[in-house]
């Protein structure tokens, strides 16, 4: 998906679900990494965290969330999470209260074998193989599984 499809799926999603126009910009922000997506109140922006794309129910959640904020944010409503307002408004809209695939993708592992001695390697983060040796008898690392 890109930036301009992110643009439209929000302006369509806030058009059927809440029959308000989202007259704001949409992105995709790559440096999103704990959160699903984010209002800013100062412009009425919202960043959104790509990796939620594989599941698309979560990632609508997420962006009714997230129009929960902008829409309650711009009538003057109570727009924090602690809000009444806002806690109405998600269980109405059916917006995500957190995000749940985010933990989820924080807490996978990838692992890395290496090709001489067996040895595992536990990652959080996806790494190239190739720019690294065993620790313990320096042969090739090898991408095994996440
Ligand atoms: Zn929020
Ligand atoms: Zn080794």
């Amino acid at each position: 998906m890109t930036n301009e499809e992110l643009q439209q799926y929000v302006e369509q999603l806030s058009l059927d679900v809440f029959a308000l126009p989202f007259r704001h910009v949409a992105l995709f922000n790559e440096r999103l990494r704990t959160t699903g997506g984010r209002y800013f109140l100062t412009d009425h922006h919202l960043d959104f965290n790509r990796s939620h794309l594989g599941d698309l129910n979560t990632f609508r959640g997420i962006v009714i969330h997230e129009l929960c904020h902008y829409h309650l944010h711009l009538r003057g409503m109570g727009h924090r999470h602690q809000d009444q307002d806002f806690k109405e408004w998600l269980q109405r809209y059916g917006g995500l209260r957190y995000s749940p695939r985010l933990e989820e993708a924080e807490k996978k592992n990838h692992f890395y074998e290496c090709e001489k001695c067996g040895t595992l390697y536990r990652r959080k983060r996806k790494m190239n193989p190739e720019r690294y040796r065993c620790g313990r008898c320096r042969g090739k690392i090898f991408y095994k599984s996440s």
